[in-house]
Formats: structure tokens, C-alpha cells, sequence
């Protein structure tokens, strides 16, 4: 089977109407940052909620998990439609993940849900970890960030094919390692086409992440997390430096 990635939103942290920030779905079943609106814009791309089995986050800035109320309130209103709905399995920022999660739990107000509620299981990690799932093996380091961030890398058990996303943050060589040789970098490019003058908010432009690209050898770049009027200019400047650059479209679905 070879891995899929479904962009769900590639805005920055508010989106325009008819998007939605960061976020985007592995093989169906693993979802990547929540967005605003995952569960919904799931099934406008014809995705299932229930699918789901693994959430990765990768920081908890509220543009990445604010729609973790809706992921999980869907899933259990929903469970009925299935004989089975396994627990989610959450991963994440080992120092805020169990905070986050309880938070949420709290404000669905789970004893008032009727039928009970699935708790997820947490798998809280920390940067330098791995982490298993019958179908990938997964690497992570830092990012840098003004929270705790997790760069993820996800090799593929059968194919070898290889993913690597960052979340947010700024320019940062390590990430090098973590992109070599993979067949998709998934890069955030906050800062569009320009490089920060000032490195204090954890953010990066698209030339920096077009340089992490080239210097990892890695087939394509994916650039996301800038406002929607800058997005063609961020893809031009990082091509001049990685031509294999692309802005992923809100639902498009790439394979490896
Ligand atoms: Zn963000
Ligand atoms: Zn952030």
C-alpha cells in the first residue's frame, strides 16, 4: 500500500473562509495537527472520522489543536454507526500533551455524553524519541519553537518511503537528518517568501525550508502555513532554491 497524505488546510493561524490552518491526514488514519475544523473537513474529503486510530500533534499552539473538542465529540456521537471504534491513540509534546487532552475532556463535558466515553490513550513523547505503528516507524527531534515542538520523521515499514513534517518552527539544520532522502518534506513557511529578520516567534520562510529540502536530498517540498495571499511568492522564492516546491491544495491527496 503506498502512503497517502490528504491536506486538510495549509493556511496560517486564521484561516480565510473555506480553510483552515495546518493539518492533514496519513493514509486515512493517522490525522497531523487538528486545524480549526478536522472532523469536518475530513468528510468533505471523504474521510471518516472513525478511520481514524492515531492523532500526531506537533506543538500545542491553539491553530493546531482546536478542533481536538470536535475530533473527539464526533467520534463518540458517531460510534454507534460502527460494532467497534477503537480508542484514539494521542501523540504528542510529553510536557503538554496530558494537560491538553484532560482540558478537553473537561469542556466536552464527557459525563454528560450519553453511552459513555472512550478515553484516548496518550503516548506522550520527547524530542529523540521513536515511536512504532504497525505500518511506520517513526523518528523525532525538536523544533524551534516558544512551545515544545516535536519534528517527526515516518519511514514507511514496507515501502521505505519516507515523510518528514516539522510543525512550526524556525530555520533549524537539524532538521536536515530528519528530511535525508525523503520522498516529501512537509515544510511550515510562516513567513512566506521572506526570511526573518527576527527568529524570536520560531517561524520560517519559504527559502529556508527550500535549503532544508536541497541540503537533505529530498524529492519534493511541501511549503504550508502562510496566509493565502502569499503562498504563490513563497513557492517562487523556494524554487529558485529546491525547484521540486509545491503549495499542496485545500483536499489534495499526495501519494509516495
Ligand atoms: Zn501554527
Ligand atoms: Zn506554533
Amino acid at each position: 500500500m503506498p502512503t497517502t497524505i490528504t491536506f486538510l488546510g495549509t493556511s496560517a493561524v486564521t484561516p480565510g473562509a473555506g480553510h483552515d490552518t495546518a493539518s492533514f491526514v496519513i493514509n486515512r488514519k493517522y490525522l497531523v495537527d487538528t486545524g480549526w475544523n478536522a472532523a469536518i473537513r475530513m468528510l468533505s474529503h471523504g474521510i471518516s472520522p472513525l478511520d481514524l486510530e492515531y492523532l500526531f500533534f506537533t506543538h500545542f499552539h491553539q491553530d493546531h489543536y482546536i478542533s481536538l473538542p470536535q475530533v473527539l465529540f464526533y467520534r463518540n456521537q458517531r460510534s454507534r454507526d460502527r460494532e467497534h471504534v477503537p480508542p484514539l491513540r494521542i501523540i504528542g509534546p510529553e510536557e503538554e500533551l496530558e494537560r491538553i487532552v484532560s482540558l478537553t475532556t473537561q469542556f466536552i463535558q464527557i459525563e454528560k455524553l450519553k453511552g459513555g466515553f472512550v478515553e484516548p490513550e496518550l503516548h506522550p513523547l520527547s524530542p529523540g524519541s521513536s515511536f512504532e505503528t504497525d505500518a511506520f516507524l517513526i523518528e523525532t527531534i525538536k523544533s524551534i519553537h516558544p512551545v515544545p515542538g516535536l519534528v517527526y520523521r515516518f519511514t514507511d515499514k514496507e515501502t521505505s518511503k519516507v515523510l518528514a513534517f516539522t510543525g512550526d518552527t524556525a530555520y533549524h539544520p537539524p532538521i536536515i537528518e530528519m528530511a535525508r532522502d525523503a520522498d516529501l518534506l512537509i515544510h511550515e513557511a510562516s513567513h512566506g517568501p521572506n526570511r526573518p529578520k527576527d527568529t524570536t516567534w520560531g517561524h520560517a520562510g519559504s527559502p529556508e525550508a527550500a535549503e532544508i529540502a536541497k541540503e537533505a536530498n529530498a524529492k519534493r517540498l511541501a511549503l504550508v502555513h502562510c496566509p493565502e495571499a502569499q503562498q504563490e511568492a513563497a513557492v517562487e522564492a523556494a524554487k529558485v532554491i529546491f525547484p521540486n516546491t509545491f503549495w499542496p491544495e485545500d483536499g489534495e491527496t499526495v501519494t509516495l
